[in-house]
């Protein structure tokens, strides 16, 4: 039970009063909250957090895949504050802000060509729903309108957010199950691995056997899809499922090719991580959508966007009474509070030159992940810039899962967290996502405890 009893307004509660509370009041994410182990964090620095002791963790996987130049930085710190001397938020309902207005400025500057229009909303979620909304309407009100395409193309465990509509395209059975009977219908593909797969595909044809699996698909129903959705280049959620080089490239030409619009989400892979500022730009993409979120604050305040092309934007502009408007929108889309920091997180990518120095990090974890990949209980590690997972398997011969059950890779982040390293695994997945300012040093600290859990976790 709660202790509910009064408290004087001024006395702080004890470290256990907040324990008991996180156990019964919070509902946390993604957790069930029988299990739940309390770990509050009071302040954090850099890389590192602390805990309400005092005890420093390295920051492994940048506050669930959002911190980008580490916390408490003091250019984005900085922007925050001075935001909060102007105004905290002006609606984007028919109003607007300079910050808000600079940062669409930098957003269309900094991404693929082609997308010159920017609806800010307030999470990776929304920016899925703010995309797959435009797609299907576009279609009804163009030029030539196709009532028709009105079906989306997703593959086998997507994961786009939570929310109705992007649970709808995802696919990853574990989380979307469950909420089968309340979604839409979606074509579905099987993901472009490059682990498991198929008799008769290797490595080398993988791409274009999955590429083949979408021609087919487009060439006989194009004419009832909207649009293609994909996590360019790696699906994270899943598992950091990694798709064979050249896949996006071959979509984006498939799709093009059948006029069905290509929607990016880069939430988790944009905004640096890849080693590029934006992961289509490893294949020299234009997508017709493309959403960020997550990283685009620098990891501190909830803000996305998704950028249209102009000829999706076009097709929306009329007289009111043509009710071509973009009937949508999120109350805090746009907060100027949100558009500072991450306008400030750019800025860090300039005065840091963040993106030329990943090659040294991204080729150290690499250095690591080589050895990793020689464990026997080591089926597959997969790394995209500064990304990786590495897949723990019974047996890596006949690549056989370890049970669920087991948590094996919790039993690696368990024992990481003995070594002042805070990870969270995706089943037998180990995630490794740092911050992309992460120091050489920190980056060897946390692949070693990773190295050491994965001895500890197998035995
Ligand atoms: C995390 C994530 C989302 C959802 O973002 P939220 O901000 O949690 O709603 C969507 N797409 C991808 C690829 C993600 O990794």
């Amino acid at each position: 039970m709660v202790d509910d009893s009064p408290r004087p307004a001024d006395e702080s509660p004890t470290r256990e009063q907040l324990e008991a509370w996180d156990r019964e009041l919070v509902w946390h994410a993604f957790t069930q909250m029988t299990e739940h182990q309390p770990f509050i964090i009071q302040r954090a620095e850099g890389c590192t957090l602390y805990d309400l002791e005092g005890r420093a963790y390295l920051d492994g996987v940048s506050s669930l895949w959002c911190n980008v130049h580490g916390h408490r930085h003091p250019t984005i710190d900085a922007a925050i504050r001075a935001q909060l001397d102007q105004v905290a938020h002006v609606t984007s309902l028919g109003m607007a802000h300079p910050t808000t207005i600079k940062l669409a400025r930098r957003l269309v500057d900094l991404a693929p060509a082609g997308l010159g229009h920017v609806f800010f909303s307030d999470s990776g979620a929304t920016a899925v729903e703010v995309a797959l909304k435009m797609a299907f309407q576009f279609w009804q009100q163009c030029e030539q309108p196709q009532p028709k395409k009105t079906k989306y193309l997703a593959f086998e465990n997507a994961y786009h957010g939570d929310t109705l509509g992007s649970v709808s395209v995802g696919g990853v059975p574990r989380f979307h199950e469950m909420f089968r009977p309340l979604l839409f219908e979606v074509l579905r593909l099987p993901s472009p691995t490059m682990y498991r797969l198929p008799t008769n595909v290797t490595r080398e044809n993988a791409c274009e056997y999955f590429l083949n699996l979408v021609a087919q698909v487009l060439e006989h129903q194009h004419a009832e899809i909207a649009a293609v959705i994909v996590e360019p280049l790696m699906q994270c959620a899943a598992g950091m499922i990694l798709h064979p080089p050249g896949f996006l490239r071959g979509l984006r030409e498939l799709t093009r090719q059948h006029d069905v619009l290509l929607i990016a989400d880069e939430v988790a892979v944009g905004m640096g991580r890849t080693g590029r500022m934006f992961a289509c730009q490893q294949e020299d993409v234009q997508p017709d959508l493309l959403c960020l979120a997550k990283g685009i604050t620098g990891g501190y305040l909830p803000l996305a966007a998704t950028l249209a092309t102009d000829r999706i934007w076009q097709a929306f502009l009329g007289t009111y009474s043509s009710s071509r408007t973009f009937f949508h929108g999120h109350t805090y889309g746009g907060n100027p509070l949100g558009a500072a920091a991450a306008l400030a997180t750019l800025d860090v990518f300039e005065q840091e030159q963040t993106l030329a120095n990943m090659p040294a990090k991204i080729a150290r974890l690499q250095e690591y992940l080589a050895r990793i990949a020689l464990h026997p209980n080591v089926g597959d590690v997969r790394q995209l810039g500064l990304i990786a997972g590495i897949e723990l398997v019974r047996d890596r011969v006949t690549q056989e899962p370890f049970p669920w059950g087991e948590r094996r890779g919790q039993r690696v982040c368990n024992h990481a967290l003995t070594r002042g390293v805070w990870l969270r695994p995706l089943g037998n997945v180990v995630v490794m996502m740092p911050p992309l300012n992460i120091k050489l040093e920190e980056l060897d600290r946390i692949c070693l405890a990773v190295e050491e859990g994965i001895e500890v976790a197998t035995r």
